[in-house]
């Protein structure tokens, strides 16, 4: 039997994540994309919430809770609809803690998992889309060769977040033409952090472009030991996670486009009353909720631990159309004053166009 009521913990947990996106998140995103800068007090607010440490194992000092794909959607929503950056900078550490947690050795749990428990925001991330054309996460140009007791890597990233801070990165490079992840410490010779990217959107998460050159990572920190990782079942986590958080900004979009319809008024009354614009919110109701639904049935398949590979594509390539398409719609709504920066459309559109190209294509 399906069911689409979140749990009483779930929704416990939904009022309180939008409670405090409203809170702080949309207190200050418009400051944070035009300064790009996240104050350090939000994120550690959102540390306190535990929404990392909460299902790491209490034997490495988490909370030991299951976890949860469908309630970390939920989460990821409410946190995005508050704003993208300040989300995907919330939830950046998680990029190595849930790989770790699901598919890391006991020596890899013990040394890293711990770091990611403790009083203040731990930044780690990681580092899969390369800089070229026809880039593709099951075929990728950054190499993991063994050599002796080491491995090798050798390659560049791109939109890598939060790099330059981050004490640990999960790089993922081609071994053998399989994708493998490797735990790399900051302080690992051949590993180069460039320059801040200059995005069009998510101008408030600091991104990064890195080179490895002969960059050597033990042997022991191939993820997940001589077994590997499941990197399909990573990219569908990601997948799920994006998609979520698409649905947020989407919604936050539409919300706002929808208020403002009721409220301007033009030839007369309201411009929520012309078919052209009623319509266009309709079908951006509708795109939405079919999105999300999209989304639960991508976790429901995760959540009982089955191959959700195609829900998990199917779902991100959606999702992408979809946020373009509301937040363009939003601006469209708002008329002239959508495109100018006293609105925060224009700064969800920047930002939705994102999505195609986080985690490179959607169809792989
Ligand atoms: C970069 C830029 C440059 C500009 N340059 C100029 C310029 O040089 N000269 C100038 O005069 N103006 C200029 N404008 C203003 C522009 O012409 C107006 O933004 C435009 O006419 C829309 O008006 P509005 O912004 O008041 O939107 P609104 O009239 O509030 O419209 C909002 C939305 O409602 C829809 N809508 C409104 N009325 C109806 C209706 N009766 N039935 C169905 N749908 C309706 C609109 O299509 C739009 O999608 C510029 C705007 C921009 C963004």
């Amino acid at each position: 039997m399906v069911s689409f009521s979140p749990s009483e913990e779930q929704q416990m947990i939904i009022n309180m994540v939008k409670e405090f996106s409203t809170d702080h998140l949309r207190r200050v995103y418009r400051e944070c994309d035009e300064s790009g800068i996240i104050p350090a007090d939000v994120i550690d607010t959102a540390w306190e919430f535990g929404f990392i440490s909460t299902s790491i194992p209490e034997e490495f000092q988490g909370l030991g809770e299951a976890r949860s794909s469908l309630t970390g959607a939920l989460i990821a929503e409410e946190l995005a609809w508050g704003d993208l950056s300040i989300a995907m900078h919330i939830l950046c550490p998680s990029l190595v803690a849930i790989p770790l947690v699901e598919m890391g050795t006991d020596e890899q749990k013990s040394k890293y998992l711990p770091g990611f428990c403790g009083d203040r925001f731990k930044a780690a991330t990681a580092a899969l889309i390369e800089p070229r054309f026809d880039f593709d996460p099951a075929a990728l140009s950054t190499t993991a060769r063994l050599n002796g007791g080491d491995y090798v890597l050798n390659g560049e990233k791109c939109y890598v977040p939060l790099a330059a801070d981050a004490d640990l990165l999960l790089v993922y490079a081609s071994e053998n033409d399989c994708t493998q992840g490797f735990l790399v410490e900051k302080a690992a010779t051949g590993l180069e952090i460039m320059e801040r990217e200059k995005n069009m959107g998510i101008k408030a998460l600091a991104t990064y472009e890195l080179s490895l050159k002969d960059c050597r990572v033990p042997k022991g920190n191939r993820l997940g030991g001589e077994d590997g990782c499941d990197f399909g079942r990573i990219l569908n986590y990601s997948r799920v996670a994006l998609s979520a958080m698409a649905v947020g900004v989407a919604r936050g979009a539409f919300e706002y486009a929808r208020d403002y319809a009721k409220e301007r008024s033009a030839f007369g009354e309201p411009i929520a009353s012309r078919q052209t614009i009623a319509f266009m919110l309709a079908e951006m109701a509708i795109e939405i909720d079919a999105t999300r639904l999209m989304t639960w049935e991508a976790t429901w398949k995760l959540d009982r631990g089955e191959d959700a590979t195609k829900e998990a594509s199917l779902l991100k390539s959606y999702a992408d159309e979809m946020v373009l398409t509301v937040t363009d719609r939003a601006v469209q709504i708002l008329g002239g004053h959508g495109y100018i920066r006293d609105h925060p459309v224009e700064l969800w559109l920047r930002n939705g166009r994102g999505f195609a190209t986080f985690n490179g294509m959607a169809i792989v």
